[in-house]
């Protein structure tokens, strides 16, 4: 990559994990410290805001599924902008920058801009939750691939999952919520089993976090009855069977149901 020096400031897209502050990097809790300014989204948890010095000029992009606060180009402008004014840029993303986090626009817009741009991994909301739930998303017995894939789409129907989940694999949804019912029958008309156990980790990492789990084929009831609410994410597979989840189908038997699914 072609680097220009002339200019003192510098951006950093840095990954601040799914909310524990305890699961910043060191890197990124040092850049915290020396930034000029911190822009950074809704995801990003109070506990690793609360890192940021006070002098540290702060500005907030948050973005929800219906309404933009700030369009992604005018957040690439402003990173651009900044820096190129000689500042520390930290732009501050929850989990990691480069997992659905529109990482790849921003460094983009800085190699366009000819800026000094580094990127400081995070650990991403699927290794978070997982580690919360004691869900090892992979496991010698029983998955020996895992997907990431995004559900807040909206071609979803356009997307072609087939393959990523059901025998010996494991499929992580991000931003799921709002259409787990359509995931649920996707998966199902592609030819999953509606007795995969899937798991739901909302808010995971964080003191409130819940681990509910059910089957396939109830994922959508179960996100209306238990009212889950955002940031969460969905795990379908064998593997959610291991997690220390509550078992949410409420059928007596059901949770021995899953537990015996091979
Ligand atoms: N870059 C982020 C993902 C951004 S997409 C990362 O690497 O984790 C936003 C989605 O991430 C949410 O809709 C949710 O599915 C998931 N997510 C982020 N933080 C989470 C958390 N603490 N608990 C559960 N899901 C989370």
């Amino acid at each position: 990559m072609e680097k220009h020096l002339q200019s003192p400031g510098k951006l950093w897209l840095v990954g601040a994990g799914p909310g524990d502050p305890d699961l910043l990097t060191l890197r990124a809790a040092r850049l915290l410290e020396s930034a000029d300014l911190v822009v950074h989204d809704g995801l990003v948890g109070e506990g690793v805001l609360a890192l940021i010095p006070r002098h540290v000029a702060r500005v907030s992009v948050a973005k929800q599924r219906s309404r933009h606060t700030m369009k992604q180009e005018l957040i690439n402008e402003l990173l651009v902008r900044e820096t190129r004014a000689g500042k520390q840029v930290v732009r501050l993303k929850g989990g990691d920058p480069f997992i659905f986090g529109r990482g790849g626009e921003e460094l983009d817009a800085a190699r366009e801009a000819g800026i000094a741009c580094e990127v400081v991994p995070g650990i991403t909301a699927a290794a978070g939750c997982a580690a919360q739930a004691g869900l090892p998303l992979t496991h010698r017995e029983d998955a020996s691939a895992v997907s990431f894939v995004a559900g807040q789409c909206k071609d979803l129907t356009d997307q072609d999952w087939s393959g990523l989940a059901g025998h010996g694999r494991t499929l992580v949804i991000y931003m799921g919520l709002a259409t787990a019912s359509a995931i649920a029958d996707k998966l199902i008309a592609d030819g999953v089993s509606p007795d995969l156990p899937v798991a739901v980790v909302e808010r995971g990492t964080t003191a409130y976090a819940r681990v509910l789990r059910t089957l396939l084929t109830d994922l959508g009831d179960l996100v209306a009855r238990e009212r889950v609410a955002s940031p969460a994410l969905i795990i379908v597979g064998k593997v959610a069977a291991r997690a220390d989840a509550l078992d949410c189908l409420g059928a007596p038997g059901v949770a021995e149901h899953i537990r015996g699914i091979s």
